[in-house]
């Protein structure tokens, strides 16, 4: 059940209405709820009962250390993609058991300080950094955890900017080199062969990219038991689709099906990764109108969030449902809906058929991922706030920054 409904004709978050968030917090502001967070992640882990598993949240989707801490209270662990990530999974409370890190350019002072915390697996991409973390592992007077991620080579059909199973693409190790790697990986010292680990895109809705990816990293896992290598976990990564508009991604339960029914009685632990799913559809972006400026063939809603806090439309084209907080009577045409930001590119949503008025307040759906985490302060625009509400309290989990805070890095000369 979505967390989002209307009630009494004004949409809420949960037990809060948006207009009240809006007229406390101003806009545009990002609202999350907690009872979707911990839905999401629930999906996941009734499905994992009585199976060695662990779901990582992947931390890139969204950072905000009130959605870590709901997420890791819950049992969760983490996918982080950089040192910073890292650190703010410890600064959300995180046990660093639990932490598996992956990306394609982990820097040795990255690699350094996961050791130090004691995170329970890297997850390497390539041959130069494996050879890297023995290095830093033997410097620090530590044995690093480690899988390899192998590229799949597997279609997951999706937009192709968040396609990253194929050979054309920069991440994890050819599937043809994964053998002789991970005998290499094995006759390092300061390296402990733990698992294998595959991400083949994001936003998938088909479950057998997932399926035919994981059936080529088993055969792996064989031939690797087969030369004495034994793997302890086998983490599938992320990439289960969230519907934002008609799309009708699979359940959780249909997804895990058929994966959970190939590792039964193997002995392998499992990881997922899930970032998008977890919590795509427990965030909104809420922006109130500026201008409405109706033309001969287009009509432009000027709102004041722009392309800086929501990138996804701009950048993949991505569709966002948007709706009026109070629905309003009157005519309805078709709206530009679009940000005060210098580019063409600023847009929301094109062609919404709405009934407007300046001073309205709009929903920007599905907004929980890859959205405020991917935000810019382009145009010098200081970063929305972001709320959490949970039943009927909203909670300020990141105030909105100051324009200040955006030039006090910078200097100007002597
Ligand atoms: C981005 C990413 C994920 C999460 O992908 P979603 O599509 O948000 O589930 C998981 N694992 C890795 C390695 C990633 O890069």
């Amino acid at each position: 059940m979505s967390a989002f409904v209307r009630r009494e004709g004004i949409l809420h978050a949960e037990g809060v209405s948006l207009a009240e968030i809006a007229e406390r917090f101003g806009t545009p502001c990002w609202v999350y709820s907690r009872h979707a967070l911990e839905e999401a992640l629930d999906e996941f882990q009734s499905e994992l009962v009585g199976i060695e598993a662990l779901v990582c949240y992947a931390v890139k989707a969204n950072s905000n250390l009130a959605v870590l801490d709901v997420l890791a209270r819950r049992g969760a662990g983490f996918d982080i993609v950089s040192g910073g990530e890292l650190r703010r999974v410890l600064a959300a409370g995180a046990d660093p058991r639990r932490i598996v890190f992956s990306g394609v350019g982990k820097s040795a002072g990255e690699m350094e300080l996961a050791l130090r915390v004691g995170i329970l697996c890297f997850n390497v991409e390539s041959a130069a950094e494996l050879d890297r973390l023995d290095a830093v592992a033997c410097e620090v007077g530590k044995v690093a955890s480690i899988s390899l991620r192998v590229n799949p080579d597997v279609d997951a059909r999706t937009h192709p900017y968040v396609s990253t199973g194929l050979k054309e693409n920069k991440f994890g190790v050819a599937y043809e080199d994964a053998l002789p790697l991970y005998r290499r990986a094995s006759s390092l010292s300061n390296l402990r062969v733990s698992g294998i680990d595959c991400h083949i895109g994001s936003q998938l809705l088909e479950s057998a990219p997932f399926v035919e990816a994981l059936d080529k990293v088993l055969l792996l896992v064989d031939r690797l038991a087969a030369e004495g290598i034994a793997l302890e976990h086998i983490d599938l990564g992320g990439g289960l689709g969230i519907r934002y508009r008609d799309e009708a991604p699979p359940t959780v339960r249909d997804y895990l099906r058929p994966i959970l029914a190939r590792l039964r009685g193997r002995r392998l632990h499992v990881l997922l990764e899930p970032g998008r799913r977890l919590v795509g559809n427990a965030g909104v972006l809420l922006t109130r109108v500026e201008y409405l400026k109706p033309g001969d063939v287009k009509n432009f809603a000027i709102v004041d969030a722009a392309m800086n806090d929501l990138a996804r439309p701009a950048l993949y084209g991505s569709w966002h449902d948007i709706v009026p907080v109070v629905r309003r009577q009157g005519p309805v045409r078709p709206w530009e809906i679009v940000g005060p930001v210098c580019e063409s590119g600023d847009f929301l949503g094109r062609g919404r058929d709405l009934a407007l008025a300046a001073g309205d307040l709009l929903a920007i759906m599905s907004a929980g991922a890859y959205s405020m985490s991917m935000s810019s302060n382009y145009n010098s625009r200081p970063r929305a706030a972001e709320l959490m509400v949970d039943g009927n309290q909203a909670h300020l989990v990141r105030r909105r920054e100051t324009v200040e805070e955006l030039y006090a890095l910078e200097n100007r000369l002597p």
